[in-house]
């Protein structure tokens, strides 16, 4: 890298980048989250970014697309599968909480520099919550509980079957049931709702007031390496159709949906083998006054037979520009676009020689997937709505209306001579460093920070001795287990408790 600033060529208000350091490609909480660490690494590189909508934050990362979990393993039951002998694995769920503690860590920080505003734009306390009916699966709950209760990362989870504390704590899902049913609860006070839009939007905005150049309605066409390594990025301004090629240094794709297609593109080794399989997904959503009032948690259910992990059913609170609602959801379905605002040609378009055996693989070896999907896509509203009575059964379906969620791509890997479907997201660079980009969809927003920390240590391996200060300063426990350190856990737990204001009281409309 140079220190050299960009050199913009301006030409009417359109501005031509002829140079860059940085080049992000999409304006999502990804881009935004990496952007925001470099220049606080490198004051000195030039970032450009380049989104194809007209506002950033439009996709995956607007606050209607996805949940605004802050996913920390507190409540979701993917990340601890009970094992055959009725233990409990908690190891997906000690690495999300880990991740999650990072993304707290650097807000607070940006918090407290004043890069991110009143904490209340983007995140709220709301209690996590594991919802569990019948003996068996309360069973579950029970040994997840003693789990993870002596664990740091986990302090203050409770167990709890007592219909009348569950009543107080969840009125608007105990009215109505019948009293004869088993219910039970892991209740864990320290959960978020995250509006990670307004993060983004925030991130970025930070960005531009610190000299970065952020360019809406232009779309990344191509890419291509140099003989000097640097690459050659075609870019197109949708609006007036006008193509310009930037020469970057570092190029991160943070497209979303749309990595697979820019990294296939980039003929990087390293993509090689990977496939992509969309899942779109719905809410039932109401701002309902009363019955928003009523529900205060975010409650994770347990997955059907076939479900992927992300298609949990949850009923949460959600806390978007102040305002209180209720979502449910989220309803599965099946479309081959990548991106909301994608093209049905997106799926096939990514099939490729080197990845054609690992998506033929996945096919035939998901078939209860496959089945979950296609009963997904015939359910009727009043069917939808059954699956959210069965969460709350005195509610009044027409209430909610239904939204149509961001498209997760889950990333399809090569494994042998078939491949794996996976649920997770996973960054992919190249050797050199010079590129990197992003797929998958979970545990996603919320993990922006590790993931953005994951891209820096894989592409720029000499700086990070030099970078350890600062990323220290804007991450303390960066580097360092938080399980065995619990000091610093509750140390840091507090102090972004308090700079998030996440232990006040909070008025809401
Ligand atoms: C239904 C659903 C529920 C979810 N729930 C949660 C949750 O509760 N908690 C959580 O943490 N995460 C959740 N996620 C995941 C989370 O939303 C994503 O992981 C995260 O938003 C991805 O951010 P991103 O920046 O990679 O992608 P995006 O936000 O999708 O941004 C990518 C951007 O790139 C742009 N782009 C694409 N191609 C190009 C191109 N060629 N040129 C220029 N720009 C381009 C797009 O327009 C888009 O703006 C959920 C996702 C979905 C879909």
């Amino acid at each position: 890298m140079t220190d050299s600033s960009s050199l913009v060529i301006r030409n009417g208000s359109s501005p031509a980048v002829v140079h860059t350091d940085v080049l992000l490609v999409g304006g999502g909480i990804m881009s935004a989250t990496l952007g925001a660490l470099v220049k606080n690494l490198e004051p000195s590189w030039s970032i450009s970014l380049f989104e194809r909508l007209a506002e950033p934050a439009k996709e995956s990362s607007d606050p209607w697309n996805n949940a605004g979990t802050g996913h920390s393993a507190l409540c979701e039951l993917n990340y601890t599968p009970q094992r055959p002998d009725g233990t409990i694995d908690v190891s997906k769920a000690i690495k999300v909480n880990q991740q999650f503690q990072l993304s707290r860590q650097f807000w607070s920080h940006g918090v407290t520099q004043g890069f991110l505003g009143d904490p209340r734009t983007f995140i709220n306390a709301v209690p996590h919550v594991s919802f569990a009916r019948g003996e068996a699966d309360a069973a579950y709950l029970k040994a997840r509980h003693e789990a993870l209760v002596d664990n740091p990362l986990f302090e203050g989870i409770q167990y709890i079957d007592d219909r009348d504390d569950i009543a107080r704590r969840l009125p608007l899902m105990s009215a109505g049931r019948s009293d004869d049913e088993k219910l039970a609860l892991n209740w864990s006070e320290g959960g978020t709702d995250v509006d990670f839009g307004s993060l983004t939007r925030q991130l970025l905005d930070h960005l531009g007031q610190s000299g970065a150049e952020l360019h809406y309605n232009h779309e990344v066409r191509n890419l291509k390496q140099n003989s000097d390594s640097t690459w050659t990025v075609l870019v197109k301004d949708t609006t007036t159709g006008k193509k310009t090629r930037v020469n970057a240094r570092f190029v991160f794709v943070g497209a979303g949906g749309g990595a697979l297609h820019l990294l296939q593109k980039s003929g990087i080794p390293e993509i090689r083998g990977f496939g992509g399989f969309p899942v779109s997904g719905q809410f039932l959503k109401t701002t309902n006054p009363d019955l928003a009032k009523g529900h205060h948690a975010k409650v994770y259910g347990k997955p059907p037979v076939g479900a992927p992990p992300m298609s949990v059913p949850h009923l949460d609170t959600r806390v978007v520009n102040g305002q209180l609602s209720l979502m449910f959801g989220p309803y599965a379905g099946f479309s081959p676009r990548f991106l909301k605002a994608g093209n049905l040609t997106d799926l096939p378009r990514s099939i490729r020689p080197n990845n054609l055996f690992s998506m033929l693989g996945v096919g035939m070896n998901s078939m209860p997937l496959t089945v979950y999907l296609i009963k997904e896509l015939l359910k009727s509203r009043s069917q939808r709505v059954e699956s959210l009575l069965e969460f709350a059964p005195s509610i009044d379906g027409d209430d909610f209306e239904l939204i149509t969620a961001g498209q997760r791509v889950q990333t399809i890997r090569r494994n042998g001579a078939s491949g794996t479907l996976e649920f997770g997201t996973c960054t992919v660079s190249h050797s050199d460093g010079t590129i990197a980009g992003l797929l998958g969809a979970s545990p996603g927003a919320s993990t922006a920070v590790a993931a953005m920390v994951d891209v820096l240590e894989s592409c720029f391996p000499d700086r990070l001795a030099a970078w350890r200060p600062r990323l220290v300063d804007m991450m303390p426990s960066y580097g360092t287990d938080l399980m065995q350190d619990t000091t610093l856990l509750s140390d840091l737990r507090r102090w972004s408790d308090k700079t998030l204001r996440l232990t006040e009281e909070r008025e809401l409309s």
